[in-house]
């Protein structure tokens, strides 16, 4: 029997309605469906290593896809620019790419159809720098992964974001995982190059934590996990490559593609027609999208939401500040695997809980449920039995751009020559992405090697500076900064502790942005307990006099909402 009549077969007795047929060396799933759930597992069950991916067109029945979501400017701003490189998609790959090709004498851009960086998955995940105990040992995302985690702590004095090399714990309420955990554990570490592994009594743990679930009986521990600031990271490769020379087109949205003979002669996009050399695929949750554009899609993108809660700063108190997941306990699978899911403790001095894992057809789908905040909490109390929803000062919802090969595509365009793929970047992609932004950068110069001579940029700087917390000062250091600026001692985030001089220096810092959300990110400002109910309208208003606009013309994320209107009389 032929590879593809094997598959037929199969499928055909789950599925008999669904065509199965070959396209471009992958398997094509077509027809209809009633439930995504159905299509999910179908396309699960359609991957072979016979084929090179899963093309899944398989409609859900009554639903039509939502356009993407774009921003609403219409211009020609970039129209006409000739370029050697376009990135699409500033998450933390597209921006981390960005910074990498800034090394080289080449004129690059990078479009973001949001306002700002970091607005997808690489602004909402655990910020969690994985072990890597989870992963296959042939995977893309485990070779990543160990590349990438050792690198953490020189990336991040350099660029300077936030990171910690925190250790991971796996947790365990039940003596009859011990044998089987640590010899399962103690394997895969060594399979997978993971080193320090160490046996932890629940006694220790609970000196460590002392709100712990009292039914933890031991654990292991993996000193290479961290955790780090994942918009802050993303938002300094950007900074450092905009300070390179490399460009951040925001609110510019890649529409379409023009491809001939196996090329790709020009992108269109909401502000213009441009004419790259070499186009980058880092575009998240569209990834396949992009590449059906380019004419080189040899896999399906299924996205899968997840939910977490960070708890108020006391609960770091009251739990410890500790990265863990616990496994044996009734709320939990038993299944030896694990990343993010869990208690992570951030870089802010915050605990964060979740995720959970939603398949949708939506991919843009990042309101929060009340349904996925309770299943992480109830999850989340075999750790913390005491734990309540009331301990969350806030909740986000990501959504993970999973292939159903479940790997990282980081390669050459298969068809089509100048294309580069950074797809199905999902968890540890947060991790991986200075080594996969290194690797795609090294592919794109090979590519453009060929035509003429790459000169390395004999400015390029990698050091950045971002904005000094002053928070993290003593207090004749933050009295020093403001004898030199008193906007240093005018306190508008009084969570945070976050003043109107920081303000301004994330106003001023590379990559300009002026919404409320972007100084945000920038500056905690509006995370802390009040969530932003205090200082919204003062930050607005320090944009407005910075940037110099009207205040009624800041919107909170770009999308052309205004926060604060004019009242009847004003100009
Ligand atoms: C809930 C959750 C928890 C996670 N936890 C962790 C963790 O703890 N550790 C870890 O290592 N990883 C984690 N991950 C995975 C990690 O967040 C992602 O792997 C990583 O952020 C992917 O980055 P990216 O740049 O590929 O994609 P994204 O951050 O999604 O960026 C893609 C960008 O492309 C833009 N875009 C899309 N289409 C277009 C277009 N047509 N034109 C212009 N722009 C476009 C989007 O707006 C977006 O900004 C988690 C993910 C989720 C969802």
């Amino acid at each position: 029997m032929s590879n593809i009549k094997k598959i037929q077969h199969k499928l055909k007795k789950i599925y008999p309605k669904i065509k199965v047929d070959e396209k471009d060396e992958c398997v094509h799933l077509t027809g209809e469906l009633d439930r995504w759930e159905d299509i999910v597992s179908l396309g699960q069950a359609a991957v072979s290593k016979d084929f090179v991916g899963v093309l899944n067109d398989v409609k859900l029945k009554n639903f039509v896809e939502p356009d993407i979501r774009q921003s609403a400017i219409n211009d020609k701003k970039y129209d006409g620019s000739n370029l050697d490189v376009l990135i699409i998609g500033g998450g933390v790959v597209g921006c981390a790419a960005l910074r990498e090709l800034t090394r080289y004498d080449l004129k690059v851009a990078l479009a973001e159809k949001e306002s700002d960086v970091a607005c997808a998955a690489s602004g909402r995940n655990d910020g969690a720098v994985h072990v890597g105990i989870d992963l296959h040992g042939k995977s893309k995302k485990l070779s990543y992964l160990m590349r990438a985690n050792p690198l953490y702590e020189n990336l991040s004095k350099e660029l300077d974001f936030k990171f910690e090399r925190t250790g991971q714990y796996i947790a365990f309420s039940s003596w009859k995982y011990l044998v089987v955990g640590y010899l399962l554990l103690k394997s895969r570490a060594k399979r997978n190059g993971i080193k320090g592994m160490k046996f932890i009594s629940g006694k220790k743990l609970k000196q460590h934590s002392p709100n712990i679930n009292p039914k933890t009986k031991f654990a292991f521990f993996y000193p290479s996990g961290g955790s780090v600031c994942p918009y802050g990271m993303t938002i300094a490769f950007a900074d450092n490559a905009v300070f390179n020379g490399g460009q951040v087109w925001l609110n510019t949205c890649v529409t379409g593609m023009t491809v001939e003979n196996g090329k790709i002669i020009s992108v269109q996009t909401n502000r213009g027609e441009v004419f790259p050399k070499v186009v980058i695929n880092a575009a998240g949750v569209y990834a396949d999208k992009i590449a059906e554009m380019a004419n080189d899609r040899f896999y399906t993108i299924h996205p899968r939401r997840g939910t977490n809660s960070i708890l108020d700063k006391s609960s770091v108190e009251h739990y410890g500040k500790l990265s863990i997941s616990m496994y044996g306990n009734h709320k939990s699978n038993a299944k030896l695997h694990t990343k993010g899911g869990g208690v992570v403790s951030t870089v802010d001095g915050n605990l964060l809980i979740g995720p959970d894992a939603v398949e949708t057809p939506l991919r843009e789908e990042m309101a929060t449920t009340a349904k996925s905040v309770n299943t992480v909490v109830d999850r989340q109390q075999d750790i913390l039995p005491k734990l309540s929803a009331r301990d969350i000062i806030t909740y986000f919802t990501g959504v993970r751009a999973s292939t159903y090969e479940e790997d990282f595509v980081i390669q050459m365009g298969r068809k089509t020559k100048n294309f580069v793929h950074a797809a199905g970047i999902q968890s540890p992609g947060l991790s991986a992405a200075p080594v996969i932004a290194q690797d795609v950068s090294d592919l794109t110069v090979k590519y453009l090697e060929q035509f003429s001579p790459v000169v390395k940029n004999s400015n390029f700087n990698p050091v950045r500076k971002g904005v000094t917390e002053l928070r993290n000062l003593t207090l004749a250091q933050r009295d020093e900064l403001i004898k030199k600026n008193p906007d240093y001692g005018e306190i508008v985030c009084r969570c945070e502790e976050i003043s109107k001089g920081e303000i301004i220096d994330a106003l001023n810092l590379p990559l300009k942005v002026d919404t409320v959300d972007a100084i945000k990110r920038r500056t905690r400002a509006g995370m802390g307990r009040c969530q932003g109910g205090f200082c919204q309208p003062r930050v607005l208003k320090i944009i407005a006099e910075t940037v110099n606009k009207d205040y009624s013309d800041i919107n909170k994320k770009g999308d052309g909402k205004i926060i604060l209107g004019k009242t009847k009389g004003e100009e």
